[in-house]
């Protein structure tokens, strides 16, 4: 039976909804599916090759800059870190931290923590209220403290067994509130898609996300409240802002914002705060479930067809890395996956050729690199 609230911004098949595994994602699924084209291959599958190509945008500074852009995101061992283990005094004393600071007015204070987000460096900040739904069934859980690049060695190896990302998620109690937010990716780097200055773009959007989680989680934590700080990992980004008053699901499968179209990465910090959660915007939902219904210039820019041209979104999975019961369009994420191995990098086509990115001028990557 398929319901529809109307408050509620999607149409869910409950029957058929289950919480994602996280091995279904492409960059796990790669290494137990031996179905694929792609098993056991990384970005880096081409890289010298593409070096060699002299290909502009695919030069030795353009995969520099890409990979550069990673560090804060894979080096910073406290960015994913889902409680604080050891109080360490960096100068400020600790003894004023312990108790839990008394919020008189839910809706002022959650004003504060928007703010400190936006300070941190957020473009865009929402809160939702917890959906269990969105919460990943099991994953990849990174022992506490560890950077990414550490925690998902093996992974990256090819050597990890299933169970290292098949882990079960589940947040501790009390965890009720999300607080989602969007980072913005460089216009000029992004209008280069799907050359390596788009890559650059999204990796340091991603090193930006983990600065801001750990600032954020620690201001919480300096409040005597619970942080679990996130990425891509422990639940689903794209519905969580959607519930956060952020966007819109696109036919692209990325999050439309109002301000920045798809042109955001999304992170997010769990907390057992009371704040007062956003309602989704159900004017900008409508706006682009009809607007995607007549464009699909993010499908004409996919070079592999992964973005289906279908007029209306439908309940019918294109691969078992979609999570099934949600009316959407769906993307194949498989070929769009081929194309990133082929590439050397994340691509970005959908994201550049989307209206609502407003991207101004599109720059070739000779042109990025000569804008100082
Ligand atoms: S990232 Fe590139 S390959 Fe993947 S769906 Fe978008 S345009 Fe297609
Ligand atoms: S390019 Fe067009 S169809 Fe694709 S997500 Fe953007 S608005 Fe929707």
């Amino acid at each position: 039976m398929v319901k529809e609230k109307e408050k509620n911004p999607y149409e869910i098949n409950d029957k058929v909804y289950k919480r994602f595994k996280q091995k279904n994602n492409m960059l796990f699924r790669r290494l137990w599916d031996k179905s694929l084209s792609t098993y056991h291959q990384m970005i880096d599958t081409n890289i010298e090759k593409h070096i060699e190509s002299k290909k502009d945008g695919y030069s030795r500074i353009d995969f520099a800059l890409v990979a550069a852009g990673w560090t804060v995101y894979e080096r910073f061992p406290y960015a994913f870190t889902w409680e604080r283990k050891d109080l360490m005094d960096i100068g400020y004393g600790v003894n004023w931290m312990k108790s839990k600071y008394i919020i008189e007015n839910s809706k002022s204070f959650t004003n504060y923590i928007k703010r400190a987000a936006k300070f941190y460096g957020a473009s865009l900040v929402g809160v939702a209220n917890v959906n269990a739904k969105w919460i990943y069934k099991t994953g990849f859980k990174r022992p506490d403290q560890t950077s990414e690049a550490e925690a998902k060695k093996e992974v990256r190896g090819g050597k990890a067994a299933n169970s290292m990302y098949d882990q079960p998620i589940n947040l501790p109690n009390g965890i009720n509130k999300a607080i989602v937010m969007a980072i913005e990716m460089d216009q000029d780097a992004i209008s280069t898609a799907p050359a390596q200055p788009a890559a650059a773009a999204s990796a340091i959007a991603y090193s930006k996300m983990a600065f801001i989680i750990s600032c954020l989680g620690e201001f919480i934590r300096n409040l005597g409240y619970r942080a679990i700080q996130c990425g891509n990992d422990t639940a689903l980004s794209i519905p969580l802002a959607i519930d956060a008053g952020l966007g819109a699901l696109g036919r692209n499968g990325l999050l439309l914002t109002p301000e920045l179209g798809p042109r955001v990465r999304i992170c997010k910090v769990f907390t057992d705060m009371p704040l007062i959660s956003d309602d989704p915007n159900q004017e900008f939902i409508a706006k682009v479930n009809n607007y995607c219904k007549n464009c699909s210039k993010c499908a004409e820019a996919c070079e592999t067809n992964a973005i289906t041209k279908e007029e209306d979104p439908t309940f019918k999975p294109a691969t078992i890395s979609n999570n099934p019961g949600v009316k959407k369009y769906y993307v194949d994420v498989e070929k769009c996956f081929e194309y990133w191995i082929e590439n050397s990098s994340d691509c970005g086509n959908c994201i550049a050729a989307c209206p609502f990115s407003k991207i101004v001028k599109y720059l070739t990557p000779n042109e990025f690199w000569s804008k100082i």
